[in-house]
This record gives C-alpha cells, sequence and structure tokens, in this order.
C-alpha cells in the first residue's frame, strides 16, 4: 500500500494517452515523480513525457496488472474510463485518485444532476428519459425548446440535440442513437463560466480564478481568465465547488462548468472529474499550474498557490491551426503548446497558445 505524501521517485500511473496525461505527466517530472502510462494506441501523445507506457484495452485484466504493479497510485485523464477497469485496480490494491463512486458519478449526466441537488448545488431542471414516450410529458414540464443529452459518453458537445416539440420526440431521440437520455430544460444564460478545483488528501480544498468560456461548433475554443465577475459571484462559484469536492470526498483537480444567468445565479452545468481544458490558462497564467496541482494531490502533497500572476487568453488549436506554429511562436506574448499528434483531422484538438497580459 502507498504511503502517502509519495516521496518524489515514486511513480504515478495515468490512465489515458491524451495531451492531458502528456501535460500531467510534464508536471509530475517536474516533481521529480516517474509516470506510467496506459494508454489503448500505439502512437499516444502521452507516451511520448512518460517514463513507462504499457498498451491495451482499458479493461484488460493483463494491462492493468501491469499498471498496477507499476504505479504507487493510478489517476485518469478522461473520465469515460470503465468502470470495471477501476474495480479490477482496486481488487489489485493500488489506490485510485479521483475515486470509483466519482467517476461513476460523472459518467452518467442524470447521477451527476442528481448528485449535484442533493448536495445543494443548483442545476438546470431535468428528467431522465427511457423512451421517446416520456419526452413529450417531460416537454411539457420543462418547457420547449429542451435538450436533449445521452446520459454517458457525451463530449465536445456530441451526443445532444434540440428538441422544440412533441411532434419531433422520437426523430430527436434518434439523432442521439436512441440511447439512454436526459432532458434538460434550456438555461438561458448570459455567460459560460468554469472553475478549476482541487481537493488535497487532508480535505484542503483550492479554487483557480474563474475563466470566462467560449465555444465554437461544441468544442471549447477560448477561455480568459482571470474571468470578469463580482466578489459575490466568485464567492458563490468556491462555495459550489467546495461543496461538490467535500461531498464526494474527492482527491485531484476537477473542472467545473458553470451556467452564469441574467440574475448572477450559478448553475453547475456539469463536472469534469480531471484536469479540464478550461484550466490550461493557469500553465503559464498562475504560481502552481491545474496538472501540478492534480499531481501534488494524488500525491498527497500540500496544494500549491492558485493565484493568477496574469491575465490570459488560451485559444485551443484545433485541427489545422497548429500548422502556424512558427507565427505563434514568433509572437512575444504567445506561450504554445502543442500536443505532439500526428495527424490534424478536423475538430481534433492538437495544441493551445495562451496569451498574456499584466493583471489590470
Ligand atoms: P455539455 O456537453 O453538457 O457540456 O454541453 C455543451 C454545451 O452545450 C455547453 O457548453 C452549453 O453551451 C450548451 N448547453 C449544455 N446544456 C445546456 C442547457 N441545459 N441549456 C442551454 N445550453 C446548454
Amino acid at each position: 500500500m502507498a504511503d502517502f505524501p509519495l516521496k518524489p521517485g515514486s511513480t504515478i500511473g495515468i490512465l489515458g494517452g491524451g495531451q492531458l496525461g502528456r501535460m500531467m505527466a510534464l508536471a509530475a517530472a517536474r516533481l521529480g515523480f516517474r509516470t506510467v502510462i496506459l494508454a489503448d494506441h500505439e502512437e499516444s501523445c502521452a507516451a511520448q513525457v512518460a517514463s513507462q507506457t504499457i498498451v491495451g484495452p482499458y479493461e484488460d485484466r493483463f494491462a492493468l496488472k501491469q499498471l498496477a504493479g507499476a504505479a504507487d497510485v493510478v489517476t485518469y485523464e478522461f473520465e469515460n474510463v470503465p468502470a470495471v477497469a477501476v474495480k479490477i485496480l482496486a481488487e489489485l490494491g493500488v489506490p485510485t485518485a479521483p475515486s470509483a463512486h466519482a467517476l461513476a458519478v460523472a459518467q452518467d449526466r442524470v447521477a451527476e444532476k442528481t448528485f449535484l441537488n442533493t448536495a445543494g448545488v443548483a442545476t438546470v431542471d431535468f428528467e431522465p428519459i427511457h423512451s421517446a414516450a416520456e419526452i413529450g410529458p417531460a416537454l411539457d414540464r420543462l418547457g420547449a425548446p429542451a435538450l436533449l443529452k445521452t446520459r454517458r459518453e457525451g463530449y465536445d458537445g456530441k451526443g445532444q440535440t434540440w428538441v422544440d416539440n412533441h411532434a419531433e420526440a422520437a426523430a430527436a431521440l434518434g439523432r442521439i442513437g436512441g440511447k439512454p437520455a436526459i432532458l434538460e430544460a434550456a438555461a438561458d444564460f448570459v455567460r459560460e463560466l468554469s472553475v478549476i478545483a482541487a481537493r488535497g488528501r487532508d480535505g484542503e480544498v483550492a479554487c483557480y480564478p474563474l475563466g470566462e468560456n467560449h465555444h465554437e461548433g461544441g468544442i471549447l475554443r477560448r477561455t480568459s481568465a482571470p474571468a470578469k465577475i463580482s466578489a459575490s459571484a466568485a464567492a458563490q462559484a468556491e462555495t459550489v465547488a467546495a461543496r461538490i469536492l467535500t461531498a464526494l470526498d474527492y482527491v485531484g483537480v476537477m473542472g467545473v462548468e458553470l451556467f452564469e444567468l441574467a440574475d448572477g445565479r450559478l448553475l453547475v452545468n456539469e463536472i469534469a472529474p480531471r484536469v479540464h481544458n478550461s484550466g490550461h490558462w493557469t500553465l503559464d497564467g498562475c504560481e502552481v499550474d491545474q496538472f501540478e496541482q492534480h499531481i501534488r494531490a494524488v500525491a498527497g502533497w500540500p496544494l500549491g498557490p492558485t493565484t493568477a500572476l496574469a491575465r490570459v487568453e488560451m485559444t485551443n488549436l484545433i485541427g489545422d491551426e497548429a500548422d502556424h506554429w512558427k507565427n505563434l511562436a514568433g509572437e512575444q506574448e504567445a506561450r504554445v503548446w502543442l500536443y505532439g499528434k500526428g495527424a490534424a483531422r478536423p475538430g481534433r484538438k492538437m495544441g493551445h497558445v495562451n496569451r498574456l497580459r499584466p493583471l489590470d
């Protein structure tokens, strides 16, 4: 059994080989840790910077056994880790953070919103949907239009569709593949914000200043941080984040996506039990970035300061936008992060750029 705090030289296991795993591995290396990645394909971008990589399906008992044997603690870089993988890791006796429970809650939009409401955190009103026949009555209660989303495995705006009226119910469910769903009341938000929060093994919670997020085609395009918000909105976000992390007995960094309503109230849209794209600004804008913070938390180290040192506009480099690396590298206020991915397919996140300005 691992002894926390982990000593430098210990090994942190990461399930998933994408850019979030890559940036976690870089942060871990800076603190003197080794990393072992379990990725489901050979060409993972996290493998390029990890100490060791195991390639295999996430449910593969043999691969998980190798991972558990090599790691002192295992964390995740994506939330759709198969539940069986987490169960096998637990059976093998390796500590995991965040917990299987936190992952299970975040993997199902109905379980997530039910948990949030029970914890005293406001969300949009919603109804679980098991068949097209349930959509009409739910629409009557929630108001039209409403947003139909798959309960599981939706990301970057995929697996969701607006429903305008009863007649459209069956077609709408068809558009999201007829899967178990949730119907959400439309949030009449003025802005989308997020708070990146961390909780250590000792229960301490630390929040970063909020980011203001802009999406295009369902994909995060830009985050501006610290967001210009009132002190009361900032305090509200911190209270919400602390409530969520504490109720889950969470260890690690979490992204909490928020809708800001015209009257200043914040609703939680969703929680991501991992480091988050809207927290990439912290890499160049904060004393300790979200990746180091996550590694500190899972390793049982004290959390670091979350103070902003600069105003940052983070822009994702999507598809062939990363081909402009030379121009970006020439911009004096820009910090360029490239993920080492091969083909620049449309919609694929290839990197991001943080443009820094002094805090006003
Ligand atoms: P999600 O996959 O839940 O993060 O949703 C992706 C995007 O869809 C969000 O960032 C919002 O822009 C929009 N969205 C999600 N849920 C709602 C809602 N209930 N009402 C209005 N817009 C929403």
